[in-house]
């Protein structure tokens, strides 16, 4: 089986809350998406939903703190689809609003460094050739405001210094990959009514529509940017 015409995109963390959403939004676009979670089961699941709705979602498993992972979901990707059209680093942990910068317990950091940071940068590496294969490489990092250093105040330590290294990422990989065509951009989806969110946010469905709109930008497109609702945030 292959990709065929439709675009392929791989969404990280996509068993639940916004990045679920993005890959409803995606598949309702006509992509083929790779719904990933590190556990399969509930990759499976989510994928199911979406595919009873209408979409063309398969399940894979990502771990991305694990790179065999990444590196295995990316043989299976290429023995699939044969390339990868977009990438949506979404999956992340530890918003940490108990730790203040001055006392953080450095575990902490470090396990959000890993998935928030190492993750987004060991998924790109591994579904890099892939990405170079397709047609339209996109590449969205969903960061938080909380990164804009402009804004910074203190909190939230172990999750905004993630974020703000993904944001450095994220130049940085965009300035290396726009020779090739692939646009690279950080994405903050607003305060979002998820897991992570807790309640009173805004509706996951208005979160993940700026993630997606990253995600399906023209090749004349911005790259190197930093986003909300496709509009560009301070660093
Ligand atoms: P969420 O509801 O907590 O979901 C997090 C997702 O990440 C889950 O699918 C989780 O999978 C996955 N994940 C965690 N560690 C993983 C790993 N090692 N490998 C693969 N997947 C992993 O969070 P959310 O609110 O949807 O957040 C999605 C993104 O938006 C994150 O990057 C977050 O920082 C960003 N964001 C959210 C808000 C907000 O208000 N919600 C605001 C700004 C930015 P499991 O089910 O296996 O745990």
């Amino acid at each position: 089986m292959t990709g065929g015409e439709r675009t392929v995109s791989l969404v990280t963390g996509g068993n639940r809350g916004i990045g679920r959403e993005v890959c409803r939004q995606l598949g309702a676009l006509g992509h083929t998406v790779l719904l990933t979670a590190r556990s399969l089961p509930a990759a499976e699941e989510a994928a199911a939903e979406l595919r009873a709705g209408g979409g063309d979602v398969h399940p894979v498993a990502l771990d991305v703190r694990d790179r065999a992972s990444a590196e295995q979901a990316a043989r299976e990707t290429r023995e699939r689809f044969g390339r990868l059209d977009v990438l949506v680093n979404n999956a992340a942990i530890a918003y940490d609003t108990w730790q203040r910068a001055a006392t953080a317990d450095l575990d902490v950091v470090a396990e959000a460094a890993d998935t928030n940071l190492y993750g987004p940068w060991r998924t790109t590496q591994a579904f890099l050739p892939l990405l170079r294969a397709g047609r339209h490489g996109r590449i969205v990092n969903v960061s938080s405001e909380a990164a804009s250093l402009t804004s910074m105040g203190g909190g939230t330590p172990a999750y905004t210094a993630s974020k703000a290294a993904l944001n450095a990422l994220t130049r940085m990989l965009s300035a290396e990959l726009r020779g090739e065509g692939i646009l690279v951009n950080s994405v903050c989806p607003g305060w979002v009514a998820t897991d992570m969110g807790g309640p009173g946010g805004r509706p996951v469905r208005e979160g993940a529509a700026g993630i997606v709109w990253a995600a399906t930008l023209p090749d004349s497109g911005p790259t190197g940017g930093f986003f909300r609702d496709g509009l560009p945030l301070p660093w």
